[in-house]
């Protein structure tokens, strides 16, 4: 019987650092100071320097991450937000808690993230629609690959629009020799513990080289207050990043250098494996993936399914991201429904993606060799 293969392994890692995580809760226990601790500073710093940015402001989660970004904005009723019809949830969820309309926009066969020839179509459309101004883009570097930043930044300084990243899936990952981090206007980031930086509970940053951003982030993690504590400027949210979860992400960043290079180890011998014989996520040239997920694309709904069922018995894990297309969500259906006068443009090669793509096991804690034995198991199950 050869060993299981999980999809994710939190536990390896834990195991390695478990001493100087023991120590580091203890200290903040002893310390009291379980909300705005020195620890969230510290690593703020951290986080700026490992992606190369000027700003690093922790917050509760990657999802108020880029709802604090979309706040700064002043995005609300009557905006447009682009963002692709391929992704998590949570991106699509922020613009409707906001009061704004997200206009999903297909995503590439090839790369699976944002397709730019597709944003220019549906921006076009918003604009002569004339009932929604264009305010942002949320790219999302998917899996671990960043999104056509270089295009995307094209188009948002062309249009007056603010240009978000959501990297969520993706820190580590880069693009010629800048990281993400430092791409479009601002960068959300999530440390929910299966990111490739995961926390154990909720987390996440904003990072950006604007300082007038940094500083209303700051101000709007913690209710809006300005210089002082009670003075509330505007109106904001209880946002922030705790100190224990900032102090266990102190300790897992000083690894993550080492993770990142193992993860791009088993990348490349799952692409050696598998590349011809079923669709993998290509990267393009000059972008290295932070390889938060591996995910490649069989031909139908079915193979997938005989694909998994073989995983299964071999006790692989696997899993569907995304098994629907935002866009047909119950509660974003009506939504997209509405956005364009007469209806948007349908969204193929997300639609498509939802039936055929599988995502195999990817952590730093694995070897060459399991990346081989599920890729076996894969090809002899097509
Ligand atoms: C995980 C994720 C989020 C949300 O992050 P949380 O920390 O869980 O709120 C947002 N966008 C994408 C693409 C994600 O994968």
């Amino acid at each position: 019987m050869t060993a299981p293969i999980a999809l994710f392994d939190v536990k390896a890692q834990q195991a390695l650092i478990r001493p100087e995580l023991d120590r580091r809760i203890a200290a903040v226990l002893d310390s009291g100071r379980f909300i705005n601790g020195p620890e969230v500073a510290e690593l703020e710093e951290k986080l700026a320097a490992f992606a190369g940015c000027a700003h690093a402001v922790g917050v509760s989660s990657g999802t108020d991450a880029l709802q604090i970004a979309m706040m700064a904005e002043g995005i609300g009723p009557g905006d447009a937000v682009f963002l692709p019809a391929f992704t998590y949830t949570a991106t699509a969820e922020v613009p409707l808690v906001l009061g704004a309309t997200p206009i999903f926009v297909d995503v590439s066969s090839q790369t699976f993230n944002i397709d730019v020839d597709d944003l220019e179509r549906r921006l076009d459309a918003v604009k002569r629609d004339g009932k929604l101004k264009p305010r942002a883009v949320v790219g999302v570097d998917l899996f671990g690959l960043p999104a056509d930043w270089t295009e995307i930044e094209a188009i948002c300084a062309r249009e007056g629009m603010f240009a978000l990243d959501d990297a969520a899936q993706a820190f580590g990952g880069s693009l010629g020799n800048r990281r993400l981090g430092c791409w479009g206007q601002a960068t959300a980031l999530s440390f929910y513990p299966t990111k490739t930086l995961g926390a154990y509970g909720d987390g996440g940053a904003l990072l950006t080289n604007d300082p007038d951003r940094a500083e209303l982030y700051r101000s709007l993690r913690t209710h809006g207050e300005g210089r002082t504590r009670y003075a509330v400027e505007r109106t904001g949210m209880n946002g922030r990043l705790d100190t224990i979860q900032a102090t266990i992400l102190i300790a897992k960043l000083a690894l993550l250098e080492g993770e990142l290079e193992q993860r791009r180890r088993i990348g490349a011998a799952y692409d050696a494996a598998l590349s011809g014989r079923v669709g993998i996520q290509a990267t393009p040239k000059g972008m290295e993936s932070a390889r938060g997920l591996y995910t490649i694309r069989l031909p139908d709904a079915a193979t997938r399914t005989r694909v998994q069922a073989a995983l299964s018995a071999q006790q692989i894990g696997s899993g569907i991201y995304y098994p629907k297309p935002l866009h047909h969500q119950p509660a974003y259906a009506a939504h997209h429904a509405a956005s364009i006068t007469g209806g948007p443009a349908p969204l193929p090669v997300s639609e498509a993606l939802c039936d055929q793509v599988l995502s195999l096991p990817m952590h730093p804690y694995m070897s060459e060799a399991d990346a081989q034995r599920v890729s076996e198991v894969v090809l002899g199950a097509l």
